[in-house]
């Protein structure tokens, strides 16, 4: 099944097979300061399409990330690791359909401001609980 979508202004267009159901929320400051909450659908490479590459800015937010933009309209598109074959943290917003979403976690909710919260109920962990996870992860990935 493949998924539509674009940016605020239509320069930029992905198609998505296979979008996940699972989204996630990032209170972390860059976040916040890049657009209030990091809203996120990890979608593989390969699962996405995205045409319109010329009105695409990047921005290395942190030494290993990477956070998409459209240059005319200034919509969030994604967030990125360095990597070629990194998954894409899509910016649920640009799709056409979000009815088949749910929202299941929260990270960096140490970081939440005390002025929004959502309903719930939610997985939620803190920056260091979410980093201690990456590091155990990326140990158990090596050769
Ligand atoms: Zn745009
Ligand atoms: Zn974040």
């Amino acid at each position: 099944m493949t998924t539509t979508g674009h940016c605020l202004c239509g320069a930029v267009k992905i198609s998505v097979t296979d979008l996940p159901t699972d989204m996630h929320a990032c209170h972390c400051e860059n976040c916040r300061r890049a657009g209030v909450i990091g809203m996120t659908v990890p979608v593989a490479a390969k699962n996405l399409e995205v045409t319109g590459q010329e009105a695409i800015g990047v921005y290395d937010s942190s030494e290993w990330g990477q956070r998409a933009f459209c240059k005319t309209c200034g919509s969030n598109l994604w967030f990125r690791a360095k990597e070629p074959d990194a998954d894409f943290y899509l910016s649920p917003g640009l799709l056409d359909d979000l009815s088949t979403l749910r929202l299941v976690d929260e990270i960096f909710i140490d970081s939440k401001p005390a002025a929004y919260a959502f309903a719930g109920p939610t997985n939620q962990m803190t920056g260091d609980e979410f980093f201690a996870m990456i590091a155990s992860s990326a140990k158990g990935n090596q050769p």
